[in-house]
């Protein structure tokens, strides 16, 4: 049985001040995982203010140990400093950074070498999806990914299925749609590994609330969500995970 994962990205927001008030409000639940990826900035704060049962983590890492790269930070320094996952292949950075599927999945590995479980984000865009590519982008995405990572070191991690279209744009993709993707996504997860597809979390993303959360994860393969805008109130937050507490009952 596959344990519900709710991650918040908080990308470019947030505040010392604002950390301590999402900590002091936020409402976990036993039967999901729980995440909170802030700006990286904030990692050490997060850690020593995050109540028992919230693991925190990145949105982000490079590809080296250490070295001569000035500006990126290794997954063995977020480990550290009590880091446990990281983001990578954000469609953000996929398009604002251009990195390519062969950098995230370069990426993916680091953050299994480093001791970090990766969120591995892919998705397609609006006129990817209108010209009817989108399962063959996200198959390309993944495989990249396949060719650097057996899917074995991902089952402690998840895959993120983000439609671009659906980012910050208040437009989610329907359930049944979500769902479509995500059964692709197993299917080409136990093509590579059959046991491995049993125990991967693929988690949606794209305008996930507190009023849409539970229809998603009613979806037979969707484990989860990875949540932009509304992760930044505990409120709101605290409100899906709720969602996410009960899916499985
Ligand atoms: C995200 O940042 O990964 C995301 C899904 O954002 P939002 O929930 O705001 O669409």
């Amino acid at each position: 049985m596959r344990k519900t994962l709710v991650a918040a990205n908080w990308k470019m927001h947030g505040s010392a001040a604002q950390l301590r008030t999402f900590m002091a409000a936020l409402q976990l639940t036993e039967d999901a995982e729980i995440v909170l990826l802030p700006p990286a900035v904030y990692l050490s704060y997060a850690v020593q203010l995050a109540p028992a049962g919230l693991a925190l983590g990145v949105q982000d890492i490079g590809t080296a140990v250490s070295g001569a790269h000035t500006g990126e930070i290794a997954a063995e320094m977020v480990h550290e400093l009590g880091g446990r996952w990281a983001i990578v292949g954000h469609s953000e950075r996929r398009l604002d950074q251009q990195e390519p599927d062969d950098l995230v999945a370069t990426k993916a590995a680091a953050a299994v070498r480093g001791g970090l479980a990766p969120i591995v984000c892919v998705g397609e865009t609006l006129a990817q999806r209108q010209a009817g590519h989108e399962q063959a982008v996200v198959a390309r995405q993944l495989d990249a990914l396949f060719d650097r990572l057996d899917c074995a070191s991902l089952v402690g991690g998840a895959i993120g299925y983000e439609p671009v279209w659906a980012i910050g744009t208040g437009e989610t993709a329907t359930p049944a749609q979500a769902q479509q993707m995500h059964e692709f996504i197993r299917g080409l997860v136990a093509a590579e590994d059959g046991p491995a597809a049993q125990s991967i979390r693929i988690i949606y993303g794209g305008s996930v609330k507190p009023d849409n959360a539970a229809e998603l994860f009613a979806q037979p393969d969707i484990d989860g969500a990875l949540v932009g805008g509304a992760s930044l109130q505990a409120e709101q937050f605290s409100a899906i995970i709720a969602a996410a507490g009960s899916a499985r009952d």
